[in-house]
């Protein structure tokens, strides 16, 4: 699964920028909090934090932790101070031209289309020679949120509203930047004719969208053990092959129709994109999953997908 690291700066002896009462160490903390229960929320990633208290932690070894933890994307998060007003972002000088420059463009301009309604200066896309996007071995990027010691940017940044809505544009634009997966439940669910009417999003108290099929599969003997609490887990392939298996057991499939790769499928196309079309025809898999086919699936969808089948089947 695509691993970001979130990497508050400063903590512990080391504070940081200061003004009108703000600490950028304490700041970086709450805000990186905020992007990492969202992307959690809303998206199919792994995020961990190089800091989740008050601790000094130098650069260089914010830098190692990413690297060791093999992370595929690094954001510093920091606030500016002394005689200035408003956004920035940093990458290292070497990275321009390269994908990281592009992700950087992605994240910068979705977080200043937020962050413009409230009057935020866009100070620029950059480059500097910050240890922390020098010895990171993956795409690196620095955040400069705003001003503590300008009255404006003091003002936005003692808003929880604000600092919401600039957690969630940093989400948006990673999701954008490096294509991440939604959760199931945050995507449309179109219905199926064939299947049972797809669920309405719901709220996370109540139950997940794909418990109706998983509480049918397990009934009719397909799933022997409880996935509730898994569903928003990579499925493994050994849950998938079991699951597909005992279905082939129950269709009484003894040997499957050989498919021949197709002439005119084209070279660059996924080894997976016709069964993927022949699945989305059937209205058996409920989205385009072409982007993804070499992201790990989710319990949920897996289950999803086999129930429809088996629903289907037993007309
Ligand atoms: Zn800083």
């Amino acid at each position: 699964m695509t691993l970001i690291v979130l990497d508050p700066g400063h903590g512990g002896k080391d504070s940081g920028a200061t003004g009108f009462g703000l600490v950028e160490k304490d700041l970086a903390l709450v805000i990186a909090s905020l992007v990492q229960r969202l992307f959690k929320e809303q998206y199919v990633v792994d995020v961990r934090m190089t800091r989740e208290t008050d601790v000094f932690i130098p650069l260089s070894e914010r830098a190692n932790l990413a690297n060791q933890w093999k992370a595929d994307l690094f954001i510093a998060f920091h606030h500016n101070a002394s005689g200035g007003e408003g956004f920035e972002s940093y990458i290292y000088p070497s990275a321009r031209g390269t994908k990281v420059e592009e992700i950087q463009n992605k994240l910068h301009d979705t977080m200043m289309s937020y962050m413009k309604n409230y009057g935020v200066k866009d100070r620029g896309k950059k480059q500097a020679n910050f240890a922390v996007v020098r010895e990171t071995r993956m795409p690196a990027i620095l955040l400069e949120n705003l001003f503590v010691d300008n009255a404006h940017d003091a003002s936005l940044l003692k808003q929880q509203s604000f600092l919401q809505g600039l957690a969630q544009s940093v989400v948006n634009g990673v999701a954008l930047a490096i294509q991440l997966i939604p959760r199931p439940s945050q995507q449309p669910i179109p219905v199926a004719p064939t299947a049972p009417a797809a669920p309405p999003t719901a709220p996370p108290s109540s139950p997940h969208w794909a418990k109706p099929a998983h509480d049918a599969l397990r009934a009719a003997g397909f799933l022997l053990s409880d996935h509730t609490a898994n569903l928003d887990q990579p499925a493994s392939e050994g849950m998938v092959i079991t699951l597909f298996n005992r279905l082939r057991e129950a269709l009484n499939i003894q040997q499957a129709q050989t498919t021949p790769a197709p002439p005119n499928n084209s070279p660059n196309e996924h080894w997976a994109a016709l069964a993927n079309d022949e699945l989305m025809k059937a209205r058996i898999l409920q989205s385009d999953h072409r982007g993804h086919l070499d992201e790990p699936a989710s319990e949920a969808m897996v289950i999803e997908v086999a129930n429809r089948i088996w629903q289907a089947a037993k007309k």
